[in-house]
């Protein structure tokens, strides 16, 4: 006999169990054959086949019949009567020795009552069957039951009760009482099924309304789309802006914030102002560019290129920029340093910024920042004020239409502050790659991410740009152009483009070299080439009306039809003196059109020692009149009654402007020696430089312009501090060719040079 180990499974006599092949082999130890004889014990606890020994089971068993072995892989066996176990003995693994004494069932129960049992049971299994997937198949087999043992090793699997429950239900003689209990738990199982399966099917429920729902939802939007496909004019502004919102790939804060916006939009009338301001509101939102680019590798040469085409000289510049490219793109980042371009107006720095987009295959946006004074210029209006705007930086990018725009602020420099805040520290974060990911404009109120725009600033002087706002930029000078720079600029850039903008072919215009050389000496005074653009699409619209009028003549413009087609005499720019007197001494000054040489005048007439001071000069020009009258006091003692027999005239005839006043402390001391000494300077002398009480000769900006301005006007020989050498490289060697340039350090070197001291 063998014997068949079971834990956790339920036996009982006069029923069919079924086991797989396999398990029986592997918990017996024996192939299965039909008609074999089979013992079932119940193991006390879980244990392994080979650890099984005389005490691990419980001493009443089942003895059965193998009555199949199948090719699907189960055995068949039929149990029989119940046995109590006498002895047993572990004669090796998997095998033992038993004796054995057969048990019989108290068959107490009638046939009636166990029918009406098994019926009742049937019922109420079929009751939540029927409600299962799985009930309808099962219906003919539940029916089939005829015995109440038969129902419980069947539906035994699923029982929650414990080995030994089971074990009792083996236990039990009277078949009344086993009756009972089988009773008992299969209505708890039928019960508990039934809970769980109505748990199961109020989720489904829940689960079909919702999906019932989505579909319902999918469907209307869709058949809302076809509609506003076939009705464009019908779509309602929050409609609209709902599938803006959706499609335009906003952060999780501002979708919330937009669509809080929508829900009052959804609320308030079309006529309300409330109504105006909530769709101003989120048209912006829906318009800003939310999603990121992907940074792209830029092609240095091709890069180098592109700048080259827009762009004649500025070689230092260029190559600057080409660098920024590589960090990028080594960086894998689509921002770098901020540079900032300073130099005089039409320099180019505006369009250079607008090359580097191109060579960056970026969007370009500039945003001025000229004459901003308050904060919400830059950081926007909260939306609870009247009329409230988004700020110029997010007005840029949705401008530009990308999160990564290349975004020129021009003129930093003309930022100022009033009582409505600082707009210089709003930039601040603006520019602090620290902060700026997160940059929360008051209007839109969620934070915004800036770090993917590659921001370059603007500037024409350093002077009015705050300290910290200087600290974050690089400084990159355009010094302007020499003459000859203006001409190659003039004829490879800003002529063809006149010409075309006009519709100017080559065979109807042509403006030699001598005449663009005019233009750019006697019709224009700037180091940039802004008014030479001007006067070049002023020449190109008067030379259209000729050729409009007399077809197909080609024009040639002479430098004397130059007054004429520009419709303007030429400018005198400052020429250097013929003839001079004593007291009388050329400086050179910066504006911000760019460097014109002045003459310094000063003269004695008779009085009692007050000090006049005329012409156009500010506060620090009467201050650096006041140092140098001090210096040439104590330079020449014994002309100290000069000073005081007569009044002293101070005179600057032209063009210098308040702000470059110290930069003519040189000239004005040099101008009162020779007039108390009455030794002559040299009129193709000028100069420029601060000058401290003590006679020190310090440094000054604009050089490149000044040195420019001396050459034209014909000077020969210039003196500038000994700390601006340095800057000399910025020069145009053309200009250095021409000049004399000596550093001074202190003022009395050039008042021995000259022969004065
Ligand atoms: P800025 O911003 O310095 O005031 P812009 O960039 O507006 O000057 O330049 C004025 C005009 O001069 C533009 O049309 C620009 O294309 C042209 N320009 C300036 N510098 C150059 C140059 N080096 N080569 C070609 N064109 C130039």
């Amino acid at each position: 006999m063998i014997l068949l180990p079971i834990y956790n499974t339920l036996i009982l006599p006069n029923t069919r169990v079924y086991f797989q092949t396999e398990d029986f082999k592997e918990v017996t130890n024996h192939e299965p054959t039909q008609g074999s004889r089979v013992l079932f014990l119940m193991e006390k606890e879980k244990t392994a086949p080979e650890d099984l020994d005389e005490n691990s089971f419980y001493p009443i068993g089942v003895r059965g019949e193998i009555t199949e072995v199948n090719d699907q892989g189960y055995v068949a066996i039929e149990t029989n009567n119940r046995v109590r176990l006498n002895d047993i003995y572990k004669v090796a693994d998997q095998t033992f020795d038993f004796s054995l004494t057969r048990l019989n069932d108290i068959d107490d129960l009638d046939s009636a009552t166990e029918a009406q049992k098994v019926e009742g049971i049937k019922e109420a299994i079929l009751e939540f069957s029927e409600n299962t997937p799985w009930g309808r198949d099962a219906k003919n087999f539940i029916q089939g039951f005829d015995s109440l043992e038969q129902m419980v090793v069947t539906a035994s699997p699923w029982l929650t009760i414990t080995n030994e429950e089971r074990y009792h239900l083996l236990e039990m003689d009277s078949r009344a009482q086993r009756a009972e209990a089988i009773e008992k738990i299969m209505y708890e199982f039928s019960e508990t099924a039934q809970v769980q399966n109505d748990a199961a099917r109020a989720q489904q429920e829940d689960y079909r309304k919702l999906y019932k729902e989505q579909a319902i939802k999918k469907q209307l939007d869709y058949l809302q789309k076809e509609l506003d496909d076939m009705h464009p004019e019908n779509v309602t502004d929050i409609r609209r802006l709902q599938m803006r919102i959706e499609e335009s790939g906003m952060n999780e804060d501002a979708r919330k914030e937009a669509e809080k916006a929508l829900n009052r939009l959804k609320q308030e009338g079309n006529n309300s102002p409330e109504y105006g301001m909530l769709y101003d509101y989120l048209d912006f939102m829906t318009s800003l560019a939310w999603r990121k680019e992907a940074p792209e590798k830029i092609d240095l040469k091709e890069a180098e290129a592109v700048l080259d085409r827009e762009h004649f000289g500025l070689e230092k510049i260029k190559r600057r920029i080409i660098q920024q490219i590589a960090v990028m793109n080594l960086k894998k980042q689509q921002s770098g340093s901020i540079l900032l371009f300073v130099g005089a107006p039409g320099t180019g720095k505006t369009s250079i910024g607008k090359s580097i987009a191109d060579a960056l295959h970026r969007k370009y946006v500039r945003v001025s920042l000229g004459g901003v004074r308050d904060e919400a210029d830059i950081r926007g209006h909260r939306r609870t004020y009247i009329g409230a705007m988004p700020g110029r930086i997010v007005d840029g990018i949705k401008k530009s239409g990308v999160s990564n725009p290349v975004m020129v602020l021009d003129e930093v420099d003309k930022l100022s502050s009033s009582y409505n805040g600082d707009p210089a520290s709003a930039l601040l974060e603006v520019l602090d790659p620290e902060q700026n990911s997160t940059f929360t404009d008051h209007y839109m109120n969620v934070p915004y991410d800036l770090s993917d725009v590659l921001f370059v600033c603007t500037a024409n002087t350093m002077d009015t740009i705050p300290e910290p706002l200087l600290d974050r930029m690089e400084v990159i000078r355009f010094s302007g152009y020499s003459a000859s720079d203006k001409l190659q600029i003039a004829k490879k850039h800003l002529l063809p483009k006149a010409m075309e903008s006009m519709g100017i072919t080559k065979d109807m215009l042509e403006v030699p070299d001598p005449t663009i050389e005019e233009m750019i000496s006697g019709y224009t005074m700037e180091s940039g080439v802004r008014g030479l653009k001007n006067r070049l699409d002023t020449l190109c619209r008067s030379v259209a009306v000729h050729v409009e009028q007399d077809d197909d003549k080609k024009v040639t413009v002479l430098s004397e039809d130059l007054p004429e087609l520009l419709d303007m005499q030429p400018i005198r720019h400052g020429r250097k003196l013929t003839e001079t007197k004593p007291g009388i001494v050329t400086g050179l000054a910066w504006t911000s059109a760019g460097g014109e040489i002045l003459f310094i005048e000063t003269l004695f007439t008779k009085g009692q020692g007050k000090t006049i001071i005329t012409g156009q000069l500010g506060d620090v020009m009467k201050e650096s009149a006041q140092i140098a009258i001090s210096i040439v006091k104590s330079m020449f003692p014994e002309k100290e009654e000069l000073f005081e027999e007569n009044d002293l005239h101070i005179h600057v005839p032209e063009g210098a402007v308040p702000k470059d006043g110290p930069s003519a402390g040189i000239t004005l001391t040099t101008a009162l020696a020779s007039l108390v000494t009455g030794k002559k300077v040299d009129p193709t002398v000028g100069m420029t430089g601060e000058v401290s009480l003590r006679g020190v000769v310090s440094a000054i900006g604009g050089l490149p312009e000044k040195l420019m301005a001396a050459a034209r006007a014909g000077l020969k020989t210039i003196y500038i501090p000994e700390e601006n050498i340095r800057d000399l490289k910025d020069v145009p060697q053309e200009v250095k060719d021409q000049l004399q340039i000596i550093g001074v350090k202190e003022v009395s070197d050039v008042l021995k040079a000259n022969h004065i001291a």
